[in-house]
């Protein structure tokens, strides 16, 4: 049996008379890679300041570890929502900055966490950053302390593909090494297709649907094939009598063109 180390029940939550969070049920076992799928302004941000303590809720229950008290497990969750970072600083003082205000004694652990994300070796300041270097230390942040949960709230928000890919790496060397258990959020689905074991789709507050990897991959009913001349290939299918239920662009297809075109690729 899998352990839950997250569980939410039937969690409501309002801002005024608008309810962003309806009957929300959320378990999230340990070692799993967890992904939060949902529009902006479907709650995901909502439902991770519930669970972390940063924001109040109406109705329900949460429950972390089995522990009687939230507040001891709270402080093995490490987060990425946004992030506040100085300008002027280096990586390696805004992250000495944010060890001094956790509390967390070892020295060492700057360079530590620099170093999983790559940053180790740059010496300029955060306002010269791209995204992607700016998301990466929002993950060193977060993983300050090495805790046991990562929450990370879109944290490939606005990157490119090549920043995307190296955010998935790191999830997956985060989960696969290091043993953290990991939730992530994203408005589009295609993006942690590979990453994730689980996912759970939110739409409008309410958690509607919560699917396996495998079972979403034995879902579709279909399989992907290559073909020299895809107008002849949709006449065959007509002649045959086969309706085409759906055609859609392969978003991995578009992310290897991209690789290919530009060089550079997710294993690098
Ligand atoms: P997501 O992270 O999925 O984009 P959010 O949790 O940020 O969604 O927002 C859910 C809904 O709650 C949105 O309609 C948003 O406008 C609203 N909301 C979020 N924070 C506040 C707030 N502090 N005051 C009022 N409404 C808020």
């Amino acid at each position: 049996m899998a352990e839950a180390v997250i569980s939410m029940k039937e969690i409501e939550k309002s801002y005024g008379k608008h309810k962003v969070l309806r009957d929300v049920n959320l378990e999230i076992n340990r070692g799993d890679i967890y992904g939060l799928i949902g529009k902006n302004g479907a709650g995901k941000t909502t439902l991770f300041k519930i669970l972390l303590g940063l924001s109040e809720y109406e109705k329900g229950s949460i429950q972390l570890e089995n522990q009687k008290n939230n507040t001891a497990f709270r402080k093995k969750i490490g987060f990425l929502i946004g992030s506040n970072f100085f300008s002027y600083m280096t990586a390696r003082q805004n992250l000495e900055y944010y060890r001094v205000l956790k509390g967390i004694r070892d020295k060492k652990e700057v360079e530590r966490v620099l170093k999983i994300v790559e940053l180790d070796q740059v010496k300029s300041t955060y306002k010269n950053y791209s995204m992607g270097m700016k998301q990466r230390l929002g993950i060193a942040n977060a993983i300050l302390g090495n805790p046991d949960v990562l929450i990370l709230d879109e944290p490939t928000n606005g990157l490119d593909p090549q920043g995307i890919a190296d955010v998935r790496k790191l999830i997956q060397k985060l989960n696969g090494d290091y043993g953290m258990t990991v939730i992530v959020s994203s408005h589009i689905l295609g993006e942690l297709q590979n990453t994730a074991h689980r996912f759970g789709i939110i739409n409008e507050g309410t958690l509607v649907r919560v699917i396996t990897r495998e079972e979403l991959q034995k879902k579709e009913d279909a399989v992907r094939i290559t073909v020299s001349d895809l107008e002849r290939a949709r006449k065959a299918l007509e002649e045959a009598g086969v309706e085409i239920l759906e055609e859609k662009q392969d978003a991995n297809s578009l992310e290897e063109f991209y690789f290919k075109l530009l060089g550079g690729n997710e294993d690098e």
